[in-house]
């Protein structure tokens, strides 16, 4: 430890804080709350265990200077009507293959899908229903240990942790990494007549794993688009 407490390895990382617009979209757009999906070749919207595609809740284009993951498409679906935290299955220190896919208790298989996409060109023809598209922009700030952009939302940068930090190993053997943060109670609001969110606290907002703070730590070594795990704390 240095002198003034600080870990010897903490250094600024490039971070942005994300900024939502008020305006609704009324035409796809790369950087987006809700949204026209944009997906890789191959890649198809993400279905729950039950069946239903899941809800886009945001997309962005990470800026090139994000460590490890800078020019990749980040989105993040949880489904409308299975709402639980997310739950880390491991097996030899590690995330189980597939982690993405695994039974998060109580229910039988995920309810969440997180993507890093390399070059996602076009995006679906149909928004997302049910979260409201709204433009999302992305300002450059650089942490520090004293804030003030601790727990903001905000891509790249350092997770300020709300208790220990979380580390975790990717199934395919490297050390996950820290890309995304999202603050504890975070709403993003639904349209009029959509089904109403399981223990959410309105009719008309939706939050990510019961409204935890979120922290996504991404697999480094890209091994798949979907090796994205989100730390739940609160
Ligand atoms: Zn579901
Ligand atoms: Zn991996």
């Amino acid at each position: 430890m240095s002198e003034d407490g600080l870990g010897e390895e903490w250094a600024p990382a490039p971070g942005y804080e994300i900024e939502i617009g008020t305006e609704p979209l009324e035409r796809p757009a790369r950087n987006s709350v809700g949204g026209w999906p944009y997906f890789d070749d191959g890649q198809e919207w993400p279905r729950c265990f039950c069946g239903e595609r899941m809800a886009l809740f945001f997309q962005l284009d990470l800026p090139d200077d994000i460590e490890f993951f800078g020019g990749e498409h980040l989105s993040v679906f949880h489904c409308a009507h299975h709402h639980d935290a997310a739950d880390p299955v491991t097996a030899d220190d590690r995330l189980v293959p597939r982690f993405w896919e695994a039974p998060q208790p109580p229910f039988p298989g995920s309810f969440w899908r997180v993507l890093l996409q390399r070059d996602p060109g076009v995006p679906e023809a149909e928004p997302e229903p049910a979260v409201r598209a709204l433009p999302l922009s992305l300002r450059p700030f650089v942490d520090t240990p004293e804030g003030p952009f601790g727990a903001h939302f905000k891509v790249g940068g350092t997770a300020s942790w709300a208790q220990y930090p979380e580390y975790y190993r990717c199934a395919c053997g490297v050390e996950m990494a820290f890309v995304c943060q999202i603050p504890e109670g975070w709403e993003f609001g639904v349209r009029p007549g959509v089904p109403v969110q399981p223990y959410s606290v309105r009719d008309d907002a939706y939050a990510l794993f019961l409204g935890n703070e979120v922290y996504l730590l991404a697999c480094p070594a890209r091994c798949d688009p979907a090796a994205v795990f989100p730390v739940n704390q609160h």
